[in-house]
């Protein structure tokens, strides 16, 4: 039996945690939160979950959801006409091949926390700093820092060969709403991609009181969709996020007649830049800790791919754990476990960080395509579940040539 540390109770370090309990081992989650104060406070992300990051959690038993929660069914995709009102130059939709999900974090959290006491954690309600981590360092086998965009992540030192951007490239806001007109067919996460201007994507979900619809915005800093900062009071924020789709999106706005905040912690609005950090830190004692996850790969929202990295990355380490036996959890396995979690990592955190940049025509021409080869559509709408298909054809213009005229072709 291995003891271990999870610094951080979030989406990766609970199934972390959660994987490590039912094979046999002692796990502590320090958490800075207790789950009441989770579930009475604001929304925390949009969470959207593709197919291979919610087995993660089927597979430790842990899906509690899936029944309950209304799927996302498709991905469809739109930009708007730069000149007329209401006229689309790009729009398609496809199905995903497996449903999407997103159960709120302030539902999903407080329920694996019990679930973690359950079957025998400790759980640490604390705010973790340095002296905390020497504690556990001394004491257990491994320190995991899973704290998502907590301060104590800059213990790691920032990848700048990895990270491209050093300040935020958009200006989120969330507000989760009921009483939306269901797009026809089948659900979908509906994106909207406004040239200059930033995103917009919605998709149904489950909240804390039942099934509603996650608006997300993404607007470009300094432009019309970066407008949050007078924003007062929770009317207010639904009355801009109205105020974008009237402007920009009068199809999206249609559905909206009748919405209303789930409540008024349903908002939330912020910024921060997606930062990639070197994996391992060294305490002042000379031991080492892990990050896992947002702590040490954070991408913004734009691709919805957070909780899904943090579900890969989760289950990844743990099979690395488990694989270790009794050897040493030293800074090269370390390094090792974060390799392999990079493996995948880099092609998200690549295609997140084009799609925070204007399009290249070539992108322009792929997603145009897609409104005529259903193919494509299909292919582009179940790469959200692995992004790794992308590359090069996504990435590169002689690639996309290549395969849009193969497509063609056939
Ligand atoms: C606006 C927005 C929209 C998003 N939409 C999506 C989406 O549609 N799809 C998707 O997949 N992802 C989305 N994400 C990202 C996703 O929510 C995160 O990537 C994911 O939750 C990260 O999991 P994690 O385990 O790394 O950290 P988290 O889930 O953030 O958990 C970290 C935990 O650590 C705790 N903590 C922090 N510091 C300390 C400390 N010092 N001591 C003790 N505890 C500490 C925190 O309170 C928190 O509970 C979105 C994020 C945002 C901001």
């Amino acid at each position: 039996m291995r003891k271990i540390t999870i610094v951080g109770g979030g989406q990766s370090g609970l199934q972390v945690g959660i994987g490590l309990l039912q094979a046999g081992h002692q796990v502590r989650v320090v958490q800075n939160r207790t789950a009441e104060e989770i579930a009475a406070g604001k929304v925390l992300s949009s969470q959207c979950m593709f197919g291979a990051a919610v087995q993660n959690e089927r597979d430790l038993g842990i899906d509690f959801w899936s029944d309950i929660c209304p799927p996302v069914q498709g991905i469809g995709f739109t930009v708007p006409h730069p000149e007329q009102k209401g006229a689309k130059v790009i729009d398609w939709v496809a199905r995903l091949d497996r449903d999407a999900y997103s159960v709120d974090q302030r539902v999903k959290v407080p329920r694996w926390l019990e679930e973690f006491t359950k079957l025998g954690g400790e759980l640490v309600i604390a705010e973790a700093g340095i002296a905390e981590l020497e504690t556990y360092a001394a004491e257990d086998d491994l320190v995991l820092i899973a704290s998502g965009k907590g301060e104590i992540g800059k213990l790691f030192e920032r990848d700048a060969g990895k990270s491209p951007f050093d300040r935020p490239q958009r200006a989120l806001a969330l507000t989760y709403v009921t009483g939306m007109t269901p797009r026809p067919e089948h659900s979908a996460v509906c994106f909207n991609l406004i040239p200059g201007v930033g995103e917009y994507f919605v998709f149904p979900a489950l909240t804390t009181s039942g099934p509603c619809e996650i608006m997300v915005m993404e607007g470009i800093p300094g432009g019309p969709m970066d407008c949050w900062a007078d924003v007062t009071s929770p009317e207010q924020h639904l009355a801009q996020s109205k105020a974008i789709l009237d402007t920009f999106l009068p199809w999206e706005a249609e559905r909206c007649k009748d919405i209303a905040l789930t409540d008024d912690n349903g908002i939330l609005a912020g910024r921060f830049p997606p930062t990639v950090r070197k994996p391992v830190a060294t305490l002042p004692s000379g031991r080492q800790v892990l990050g896992l996850a947002d702590a040490v790969c954070l991408n913004d929202p734009i691709t919805g791919q957070g909780s899904n990295n943090a579900s890969k990355a989760a289950a990844i380490y743990l099979k690395r754990i488990l694989d270790r036996g009794d050897q040493p959890f030293d800074a090269g396995w370390m390094q090792g476990t974060f390799d392999a979690y990079w493996d995948y990592a880099q092609w998200v955190v690549q295609w997140t960080n084009m799609m925070l940049l204007p399009p290249p025509d070539f992108v322009l021409e792929i997603m145009g395509t897609a409104c005529v080869v259903p193919e494509l559509a299909h292919r582009i709408a179940n790469g959200f579940d692995d992004p790794r298909d992308f590359f090069p054809w996504f990435a590169e213009p002689e690639a996309a040539a290549a395969y849009l005229q193969g497509l063609k072709a056939a």
